[in-house]
């Protein structure tokens, strides 16, 4: 498929956006390298993979382009202080972008190659493949660093790859599952202020973190060469409990305490002599193997959660025509109504009933009558208002709750639906259209009761008798008298 080619403006914006971003993921790598040393944090390959590869408005030239002159200029401004614009210094920071670069072109290859599934870490094997890529960018980052850092090269050419390797593991393994797992930002803000305004702090969702500072804690003050080991428990139960997204922060948390904390010696590992590379090494790639078993629970509750959520829009909706079926509907309902009698407002139930419907079945097959169906279910929806609900409660029989609603609009509302029905043809086959109609009564109660069954049994009665007429027409009663008239028959 050819995809169309990004206005100037979109790609002014996608430079500066990765521009800024690399630029200042370069910065703290830069700063901290000790001298004849790779940089341990070394974020801006990992973070710019996961831009293009998240955002795929800023995989253009221009995002690009951006990256390039942040890598070009981060190197230059460190590289020499002194001779800023020598030919040397530029020739090695281009050097030094072209090999980041192979490396996140690399990764943004074999990221197009995953499923959009495995790219947002939503099955439970994405994190294999997310580790499989990383390895693959990580083992290239190692061939091309053999090739350009002289002094680590010359030492062993084998120990100068795994170190590379190691490193680029490390950052790609702590960064690219924070950026893989984004939420997207406009739902992100939403949901945010959605869940702040109806939910409470649950004390059940801050421990596990609790727990995870708890463990960090502990291994500082216990040390040892299991220290880095402690906060797993925690860090696995916070993956029960919160999303992908929260796990992985928190997983990268935990990988920085452990890389940061060790080196600042606060995580006192008395066996570990920490300036020798291989202990070095060994603890490195450790804590990333150590961080997919966190990952890798988030994703499996990830599938669960959606394989629940489908499981749960099948077990609630009518497969034919989309529509929350009988036992939805009461229940959503009843607890509609419920909020309207604490409010003590009105409310307007209807059942709507397709006319002549059997006959439909018998001149046009069954097939042709589920098409009606099909169509009721749209034209009906289109009818109502965003508040109403409406479920397929029967065969061919619907109902709908229409919140606040008086005697007027409800009529207005049913009125609508019936002529919209009766004016638009259907189609029962590929060729053929027919008319058809449909009956409608309607129950109202200026302010709501709690019994949705004694609404719908004065909106069905109303039905009958809007079938008794002649079909094709809506009657509507008021609840209360009904239930007067009945009251007084009882007596
Ligand atoms: P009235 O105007 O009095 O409502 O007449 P009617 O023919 O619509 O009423 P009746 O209740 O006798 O017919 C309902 C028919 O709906 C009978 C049944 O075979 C058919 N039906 C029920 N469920 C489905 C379905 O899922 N698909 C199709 N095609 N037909 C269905
Ligand atoms: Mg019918
Ligand atoms: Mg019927």
């Amino acid at each position: 498929m050819m995809h169309p080619i990004p206005s100037w403006t979109e790609q002014i914006k996608a430079a500066a956006i990765t521009g800024a971003i690399v630029f200042a993921a370069c910065m703290p790598g830069i700063v901290s390298r000790p001298m004849g040393h790779l940089a341990a944090l070394w974020p801006a390959n990992a973070l710019l993979i996961g831009l293009f590869v998240r955002f795929r408005t800023l995989n253009n030239p221009g995002g690009w382009f951006g990256a390039i002159m942040a890598y070009v200029v981060a190197y230059s401004l460190t590289n020499s202080a002194t001779d800023l614009m020598t030919v040397k210094n530029l020739s090695t920071s281009l050097l030094l972008t072209g090999g980041n670069l192979a490396c996140v072109i690399t990764g943004v290859l074999l990221f197009a190659w995953l499923d959009e599934e495995h790219r947002r870490l939503k099955h439970p094997l994405s994190v294999l493949y997310l580790a499989l890529v990383a390895s693959c960018v990580a083992a290239f980052a190692g061939v091309l660093g053999n090739m350009t850092d002289p002094i680590l090269s010359n030492a062993n050419p084998l120990k100068g790859w795994a170190f590379w390797f190691v490193n680029e593991l490390v950052n790609l393994m702590a960064v690219l599952p924070v950026m893989l797992s984004l939420p997207d930002l406009s739902g992100f803000r939403l949901n945010r202020r959605r869940a702040f305004k109806t939910d409470h702090i649950r004390i059940g969702k801050i421990l596990p973190i609790s727990a995870l500072l708890m463990s960090f804690s502990l291994g500082i003050i216990i040390g040892g060469p299991g220290a880095p080991v402690f906060p797993i428990p925690a860090l696995l139960w916070c993956a029960l409990s919160y999303d992908i997204f929260i796990t992985s922060v928190l997983t990268l948390l935990y990988s920085g305490w452990v890389l940061i904390s060790m080196s600042l010696g606060y995580l006192p590992i008395s066996i570990v002599n920490m300036n020798s590379r291989p202990m070095l090494l060994s603890i490195r790639i450790g804590v990333s193997l150590l961080a997919l078993a966190p990952l890798t629970v988030a994703c499996v509750m990830a599938a669960r959660e959606e394989l629940l959520r489908q499981l749960k829009y099948i077990a609630e909706h009518d497969q034919l025509t989309g529509l929350l079926n009988r036992r939805a509907f009461n229940e959503r309902a009843s607890s509609a109504l419920g909020r309207l009698v604490d409010q003590k407002r009105p409310v307007a139930i209807l059942m709507l009933d397709i006319d002549k419907f059997k006959d439909v079945n018998d001149t046009y097959g069954h097939a042709g009558g589920d098409r009606v169906l099909v169509a009721f279910a749209r034209i009906a929806s289109a009818g109502l208002r965003d508040i109403d609900m409406l479920g397929r409660i029967g065969g061919e029989e619907f109902a709908a709750i229409l919140p606040d609603c008086g005697r007027k609009e409800a009529e207005m509302i049913a009125q609508r639906v019936r002529n919209k029905l009766a004016n638009t043809p259907i189609d029962v086959s590929d060729s053929q259209q027919i008319p058809v109609t449909v009956s409608i009564g309607a129950s109202f109660v200026h302010q709501a009761v709690p019994d949705i069954e004694a609404l719908l049994l004065v909106a069905d009665k109303a039905l009958y008798r809007a079938k008794e007429n002649g079909r094709n027409r809506v009657e509507i009663d008021d609840f209360t008298d009904i239930k007067q008239e009945s009251d007084q028959v009882m007596e």
